[in-house]
């Protein structure tokens, strides 16, 4: 290894001191394998998203915010399956040696494995540009999962929190102007939707997290659901942050294309509407309707005034070149 087999060492040893405990991790770092335990009767659901510095995440972005924003994103997938996060490994390529980097880093990762009860139980440790690849696993009950696919028309649709602030972090950020501190904080540190995901078990019909932006992700769902969309733009829930930072029309088109907001988006029978009430405040966890699932193919946005909103080529194209983009009559 060319960051010193010592270094290396060292730096496992100080990830293995650090790393959270579970009775369910026969062995954790330091063998070949780790040796995991899953509860007899639940299924194990895996998923894995490296962030590369420059492309996923500003290269001066702080440590502390690199290493939990890894992982944030990893658990925001297991939330959109509706998964309880139990273990994940941690692939870690590091230009150098320096302390104080990986010091912030763990720390920021092992917070947010923490929180949600993760145990990190190996991974590997190289010398190269720096990227962080995370491996994370959760347990589902069989039958359980909150998949893409099961979207039907008369549902409606549903988004928790608030859309486009971390975008519009990153768009001041490109911009060179000074970026507002509560969207920065919602582009380095997104809050995965864990339990709201659990509690949609058994109500939602499909889920899926929002980091491609809105429009990019829910046309998976109708693509994978063989359904479409009409969703409301004027609905879409705004933050303070977002509304104060940015002109109304700009507001919009970061919240249906921006991403990195790693919301969950979700379709629900309209039978639930009041079940689901209760689950938003249960888990703390606002959730706003933004339209429902129509048949056919198309995610169609309406204005306020019926008209048809047609997203700014820029951003939307570049990510949602599927089979059923958006409406563009
Ligand atoms: P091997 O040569 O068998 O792959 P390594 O020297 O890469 O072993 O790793 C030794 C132990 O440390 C393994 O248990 C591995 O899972 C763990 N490990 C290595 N790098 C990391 C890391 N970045 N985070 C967590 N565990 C790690
Ligand atoms: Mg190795």
């Amino acid at each position: 290894m060319a960051t010193g087999v010592m270094l290396e060492f060292d730096l496992i040893d100080r990830i293995k001191f650090h790393a959270a405990k579970r009775s369910d991790v026969v062995i954790g770092i330091g063998d070949d394998c780790a040796l995991l335990a899953p509860t007899s009767g639940f299924q194990l659901a895996i998923t894995a998203d490296t962030l590369n510095a420059g492309v996923h995440f500003p290269t001066e972005t702080a440590p502390f915010d690199i290493g939990w924003k890894a992982l944030a994103v990893n658990l925001s997938d297991l939330a959109a399956f509706g998964a309880r996060p139990a273990w994940c490994t941690l692939s870690l390529s590091l230009p150098d040696s320096d302390l104080g980097f990986i010091d912030g880093f763990l720390e920021g990762l092992l917070l947010m494995a923490a929180r949600h009860e993760v145990a990190l139980v190996g991974g590997d440790t190289v010398q190269g540009p720096l990227s962080i690849g995370i491996t994370a696993l959760g347990l589902i009950e069989p039958g359980q999962a909150l998949r893409r696919d099961g979207a039907q028309a008369g549902d409606e649709l549903w988004v928790s929190g608030t859309l486009g602030d971390g975008a519009a972090a990153l768009a001041q950020w490109r911009d060179a102007v000074p970026v507002d501190h509560d969207l920065r904080a919602r582009l380095d540190r997104p809050t995965p939707r864990v339990e709201l995901g659990r509690a949609l078990r058994g109500i939602a019909t499909s889920c899926i997290d929002v980091s491609d932006g809105l429009l990019a992700d829910l046309t998976h769902v109708c693509t994978a659901s063989g359904v479409g969309a009409e969703l409301q733009l004027d609905a879409l829930p705004a933050s303070k942050a977002l509304q104060t930072a940015f002109d109304a029309a700009t507001v919009r088109r970061l919240q249906a294309t921006g991403g990195d907001d790693y919301e969950l988006c979700f379709t629900v029978p309209a039978m639930y509407r009041d079940r689901l009430e209760m689950i938003a405040n249960e888990t703390g966890t606002p959730v706003t309707r933004i339209g429902r699932i129509i048949e056919g193919g198309r995610v169609i946005v309406r204005t306020d005034d019926g008209g048809v909103w047609m997203p700014p080529s820029t951003g939307f194209v570049h990510f949602g070149g599927g089979t059923s983009a958006v409406d563009r009559r």
